[in-house]
């Protein structure tokens, strides 16, 4: 490193002098903060520490400044809860979501549930019938096999009220 470039980068650290006074009291050319971009990040950045100082050191020699404190704390604790509820949020989303589903799925089998009674309903009506015709119609033709239609219909329908 050359003298003149050793002196390039240590008037870089010390910026363009327009914010900050540097100590060869050099300023660049570069229009100040209005529209230096370097100008910028060094006036945001002293803005930063002064506000920093003013909360944590003492102004009056004894006390830190509590309310650039406590608003720094609740600035702090503000953006912790609203990441909390916006956690929280989306899980109730996530929670809301899977009860529509599980919702839907309750409806199908609840129609289900009636569309398979009906035909129950019907199957029984079915087989009183058949039940009837057995006992009433063929009484002189009765042998092995009708007397046991006729016992499974009969238990099968007195089975009703069980189900
Ligand atoms: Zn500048």
């Amino acid at each position: 490193m050359t003298i003149n470039t050793q002196k390039l980068a240590l008037q870089a650290l010390a910026g363009h002098g327009h914010v900050k006074p540097r100590p060869d009291g050099v300023r660049a050319r570069c229009g100040g903060p209005a529209i230096c971009r370097v100008c910028q990040q060094e006036k945001a950045q002293l803005e930063m520490s002064q506000r920093m100082d003013q909360a944590l050191h003492p102004l009056d020699g004894q006390h830190i400044n509590q309310g650039s404190v406590d608003a720094a704390a609740e600035a702090y604790e503000r953006d912790f809860l609203q990441a909390k509820i916006d956690a929280q949020s989306a899980e109730i989303a996530r929670l809301r979501n899977m009860a529509w589903t599980n919702g839907d799925i309750l409806k199908e089998s609840q129609a289900e549930t009636v569309k398979l009674r009906a035909e129950l309903a019907h199957l029984r009506a079915v087989l009183s019938q058949a039940l009837m015709a057995l006992e009433g119609y063929l009484p002189s033709h009765r042998n092995d096999v009708t007397d046991r239609a006729i016992a499974v219909a009969r238990a099968a329908l007195s089975g009703e009220s069980n189900g």
